[in-house]
Order: structure tokens, then sequence, then C-alpha cells
């Protein structure tokens, strides 16, 4: 069982790193500016353009604009990607029938962070130095080491300076690494979402016994009442309604037990709070049996948490879906919208991450720090 953990930390380039790293930003803004530009211009005239084509689209770019020569080829893709899927996020926003405007081009302020992804980086963990492909060597305060295999790293220009955010991936086994947090988002869509950008699926347990049910539902059905035969049928409709019942706690129990595992500090809303309602479905029904297994996720969490000394925070889950993880500005959802796409600050991100990054923020009563858009990893426990 893999976990996906993200580090973060502040970075000092000197001088002349500086300003390669403010000329690659300038130069990735320009290539996501342009190729969002051709993407309109084409569907002006009455075609569309497809990921791969705007991917090809870079090579010949670097005719007309030399300095894409001196960005990381991988960067270069990467901000192809983000562009897609701002895209996809906003035309699942507009498939729900919420209205939502042309995906902006970016301003210099609001294009702020370099995707190193898979490629083009060497950590030196002794010397807390990352040395970037065509950048050059950033120090960095690693206030707590890194563990696990490194899938890509961001460098983020902010306000106040320059972060570093390290995605790895490793085992559960591994000892808990002292101080890190995590806010887990609950939800319809997914079983839940982590600040870590891990997403858990629903399990389907019920669904895989359905034919099964089914089956012997008409099987009893068919049976006089009583009878011998009734009564055997009905036994073994209730050892399948067992299974999935005991499926459902080991699910439980096994994810719980990776997130105290793995983490110092877990943060989830309290769910005795009035206000829940932005997150049930639309049938009461419904809602009510998430809510159970919810409650039963997080009676699992805290009473390992507890053997464990691991701390488990409910925060108050007024507006953690509305608030913008990045800016703090209140962005309001129906249920139905997927995506947070912030007007003030241009943050575009899964609902229920920027959710959990809330949550997260509030529990461990954080101030709001830049959050970067990040590869989401769908798991099943
Ligand atoms: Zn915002």
């Amino acid at each position: 069982m893999l976990m996906l953990i993200s580090y973060k930390y502040r970075a000092y380039p000197d001088a002349d790193t500086e300003v390669r790293l403010n000329t690659a930003l300038d130069t990735c803004r320009w290539l996501y500016n342009k190729l969002l530009e051709e993407l309109n211009a084409a569907r002006k005239n009455g075609f569309t353009l497809k990921k791969v084509e705007t991917q090809a689209r870079i090579v010949t770019l670097k005719d007309e604009n030399p300095a894409l020569k001196e960005v990381y080829s991988k960067v270069l893709q990467m901000v192809n990607n983000t562009l897609w899927s701002n895209i996809a996020a906003l035309s699942q926003t507009k498939k729900r029938g919420r209205k939502i405007g042309k995906l902006r081009f970016k301003s210099a302020f609001r294009y702020r962070t370099l995707n190193y992804n898979q490629s083009g980086f060497k950590i030196d963990k002794e010397h807390s130095i990352i040395t970037f492909s065509k950048i050059g060597a950033v120090r960095i305060t690693m206030h707590r080491p890194c563990v696990g295999r490194v899938k890509g790293i961001l460098i983020t220009r902010s306000s106040d300076g320059w972060y570093v955010t390290i995605q790895a991936e490793q085992e559960v086994s591994e000892p808990k690494r002292c101080g890190r947090s995590v806010g887990i988002d609950v939800g319809l869509n997914s079983y839940c979402v982590d600040s870590d950008g891990r997403v858990v699926q629903n399990p389907r347990f019920y669904e895989q016994s359905l034919i099964k049910i089914k089956k012997l539902q008409q099987s009893v059905s068919r049976k006089k009442r009583f009878s011998n035969n009734w009564k055997k049928a009905k036994d073994r409709l209730d050892k399948v309604y067992e299974h999935v019942f005991n499926q459902r706690n080991d699910f439980l129990h096994k994810l719980s037990r990776q997130y105290v595992d793995t983490y110092a500090t877990i943060c989830v809303e309290n769910l005795d709070v009035k206000g829940l309602k932005e997150k049930g479905s639309n049938t009461g029904m419904h809602r009510s049996i998430h809510s159970v297994a919810w409650g039963k996720f997080f009676s699992y969490l805290s009473y390992k948490a507890e053997s464990a000394g691991t701390k488990l925070i409910k925060v108050n889950p007024k507006n953690t879906s509305q608030i913008c993880s990045n800016c703090g500005h209140i962005v309001k959802k129906t249920l139905s919208d997927r995506v947070h796409a912030c007007p003030n600050c241009g943050f575009v991100a899964d609902r229920d991450y920027n959710a959990a990054v809330n949550i997260c923020r509030i529990g461990t009563e954080q101030p709001f720090m830049p959050v970067e858009t990040m590869p989401l990893h769908h798991i099943s426990v």
C-alpha cells in the first residue's frame, strides 16, 4: 500500500538562480497563454485542438520563442498538462449547468510554479540542496527529512519567498514521520480525499454482491413463510449481508490504520456540528447511510489514534468546502459543483481536495499558504 506524501520546504535561491527561476516562470506563462490563445482561435474557426496537438506545438514554438529552449522540456510539458486539466475542470463545471467564465490568461502574478515531474532534479539531502535542470542549485531548509520515492518537485514563488514541494510515494509500514499532518475530507464521489492529494475510491462491496443478494431474495420470497426451506434460504441471505458488513468494517479498519500509522496529526470535520448538509447527498436516506459510515470511520480513527499517540483534531465543518484554500476567498458552490475555481486568485482544484487542505489548515491552525494544484492519486484500499 503506497501513500503519497508532500513535503513543503522554504527555498533560498541565490540572486542568479532567482533570475533564472523568474525567467523560466515567465516563459512558462508565455507558453500557457500562447497555447490557450491558439486553442481559442481554433475554436473560433470551428475546429478543436487535442492535448497531443498542443503538446506537439511546444516543439515548433521553440523557433518562435527561443527562451523555451532554456526551460527543462518536462516542465514545458507540465504547462500543457496544467492547461488541459484547467480546461477539463471548467468544462466539468459547465456541464453541471453552472455559468463560469472562460479560462483566463495568466498574469505574471498568477503564474508562479515550475513543475518538475519525474525527472530534471537531484536532491542532495545531506546538504539540503536541490539541483534543478536548467535552473541550478537551490538551497532549502529541510526541517524534516523527506522519505520515499520522489515523484516530482514543484518550485513556487510566493509573496514571501520561494517554496519547494516534494511529492513522494512511500510504504505505510515506514515509521511515522514526526510532525506530519493531514486533512481528510470524506465525500460522496469518492470515499475520501486528503490534503496530500490521495483519493480513496468508494468501495463497492454491496454492489459486488448485488446479483447474489437479488437471487437469494427471490429464493426467499418464493418459499412458504416460516417453512424450513424458507429459513434456510433466509440464512443464506443473511450470510451474504454479514459478509458485506464485514468487508466494510475491514475496509474502515485498514484505512484508519494507514492514516494513524502515517501521520502525527489527523484533521477531520466534526460530524456532530450542524451545517453538514453542504456535504450530504440530496436524499435524507442516502445522507444518513453516509454519515453513519463516516462516523464509524472517525471512531476507528479516534481509538487507533489514541493508542498510537496520534492527534485527531475535529474541526468545525462550516465553509470548509467554500473557502479558497489558496487565498481565503469564499467561493459559493452547490453540491453538484465538483470543482473549486476561485475568481479571486485563479486557483482551480478538485472540490474535495480544496476542502481537505482547508481542514488541515484549520485543524493545525496554520495561516494561508500558497496551494498547488497537484495531481490527485486515485487509490482503492
Ligand atoms: Zn482563491
